[in-house]
């Protein structure tokens, strides 16, 4: 009983943070062209993210679109919800770092970083070496004055 009680008010302060932070954030920095973003890809499903070469062949099977990745590791010694995660590499990575399909790259690519407020609140961050990150928006450090 007590431990309900304690998840639900820890349930209503996560929501207020959550409300107070959000769209506080804003992307900073430039892309270095490192190509880290393209051979450390997570993919999830419902059940989370893809940990397992055989949930990757079942995605292969059903969407032939995954066939243009490759394992190229695991995540390890990270944040909890990541440890263990396969990453994948994109097979329109040269080994110079250029997409080989640029102007036909899917939105995901166009769109990198992009992540919510809710994620980066929660502590996700942009790719280690990436050229960008996410810091607080000015107007929120008056908010605090
Ligand atoms: S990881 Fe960041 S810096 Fe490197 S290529 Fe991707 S967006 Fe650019
Ligand atoms: S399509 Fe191009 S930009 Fe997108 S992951 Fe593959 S190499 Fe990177």
């Amino acid at each position: 009983m007590l431990n309900d009680l304690k998840m639900f008010f820890e349930d209503i302060i996560f929501d207020l943070k959550t409300k107070l932070f959000s769209s506080k954030y804003i992307l900073k920095g430039k892309c270095k062209r490192c190509g880290a973003c393209c051979r450390n890809i997570l993919f999830s499903t419902e059940e989370g993210y893809v940990k397992s070469k055989e949930v990757f062949l079942k995605m292969q099977k059903k969407h032939p679109y995954y066939r243009r990745f490759k394992i190229s590791g695991i995540v390890e010694n990270k944040k909890d919800f990541q440890n263990g995660a396969l990453t994948f590499q994109c097979k329109f990575i040269s080994k110079n770092n250029n997409c080989l399909i640029y102007p036909f790259r899917p939105s995901f690519c166009r769109k990198y970083p992009n992540a919510s407020n809710e994620l980066i609140y929660q502590g996700i961050e942009t790719l280690d070496g990436c050229g960008y990150y996410f810091d607080i928006d000015k107007k929120f450090e008056s908010y605090l004055k």
